[in-house]
């Protein structure tokens, strides 16, 4: 199974119309920092708050005749974004999460009109409990990153921003499962192959780039981290985002979670844009200077904004967060 160009293709014209056309948004004080036109596609701007919304819509337009109910294993943001599609096309949604998933996130997804199955402590027990209801019939199962479906409809991510912004020399994705990664990468290297596509993640936990230096998929700890949609493993049984994020992605940035926190708060300072941990990734390793030389254009994707307005509004006031067991230290924002 290999995804080509034109499965992406395919998903943009069934997206289109069923998810928003976020516009790339310039940032004159990231340019600044960055010595290079910075942009942001604003995929906080979804009417689920996430891009996640482009894969499931994707898929669930593709779903096999009979289909009565969508299932998914989700760290929120996939979750939203499939119980938001089952309501679209008049089906039923059973989300399957861990306990480790914020509140917020569960409450949204029931105010959606989904059933939230939460089970274990881990990606890997709520995925089990997902694959037992997928064996019922009329049951159809959406991965959150791991097909061939969810990668092309994230893919068409890349290609928007680069009808928007061709000269662009760099994309920033934050990157968890991979599923963003692999489509924006697949998309942006078709139209142009001296692209650099560089994924970003979380000190803490990174699945993706644990597995990319072992060679193969490898499981991590799961700990608490500002960037939460970042969290859960690749699957050991990772049959698509592996092996596109080891062939395509030309780095993998790990970003600490002070890194983190200032992003957020620089990003509403600087911008006045709210987002979640895992989409200000990009941000964050720029401001800490973690990037390679760029001759050109950078673009960076603002993946989500559903976030705990209670922590949301301590980083904004430079207060302390409490991170699982973990304590963060807080800093008032300073350019
Ligand atoms: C899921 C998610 C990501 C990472 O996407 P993957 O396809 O799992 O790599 C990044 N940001 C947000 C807000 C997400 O919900």
């Amino acid at each position: 199974m290999t995804l080509s160009m034109s499965d992406i293709l395919a998903a943009r014209k069934t997206i289109s119309g069923k998810v928003i056309r976020a516009p790339l948004l310039p940032s004159r004080y990231f340019s600044e920092r960055a010595g290079a036109p910075f942009f942001m596609k604003m995929e906080t701007m979804q009417p689920t708050g996430a891009f996640k919304l482009r894969g499931a819509t994707n898929a669930a337009l593709n779903a096999p005749e009979g289909t009565t109910k969508l299932t998914c294993c989700s760290t929120g943001n996939h979750g939203r974004a499939v119980a938001h599609a089952a309501h679209t096309l008049g089906l039923q949604a059973t989300i399957c999460m861990s306990s480790l998933v914020p509140k917020a996130k569960v409450d949204g997804i029931i105010a959606l009109g989904a059933q939230a199955h939460i089970k274990g402590r881990s990606q890997d027990e709520a995925l089990a409990e997902c694959r037992r209801l997928s064996q019922s019939e009329g049951v159809y199962e959406i991965p959150p990153f791991d097909h061939p479906l969810v990668i092309a409809g994230q893919g068409t991510i890349g290609l928007e921003m680069l009808e928007d912004q061709p000269d662009m020399a760099a994309i920033l994705v934050p990157l968890s499962g991979g599923g963003l990664a692999a489509g924006v990468a697949l998309a942006a290297k078709s139209i142009n192959p001296k692209i650099k596509v560089i994924g970003i993640t979380m000190e803490r936990g990174a699945a993706m780039f644990a597995s990319v230096q072992a060679g193969r998929p490898v499981e991590v700890e799961e700990v608490a981290s500002l960037a939460d949609s970042l969290g859960g493993g690749i699957g050991l049984d990772n049959q698509l985002t592996f092996t596109m994020c080891r062939d395509l992605l030309d780095d993998i940035i790990l970003v600490s979670e002070d890194e983190i926190y200032h992003a957020q708060q620089a990003l509403y300072y600087e911008e006045a844009q709210v987002a979640e941990g895992a989409s200000v990734v990009g941000i964050a390793a720029l401001l800490a200077g973690k990037l390679p030389i760029i001759n050109g254009p950078i673009g960076t994707i603002i993946t989500g904004r559903n976030l705990d307005m209670g922590d949301f509004t301590r980083i904004i006031a430079g207060e302390d967060i409490t991170l699982g067991n973990d304590h963060l230290k807080g800093r008032p924002y300073a350019p």
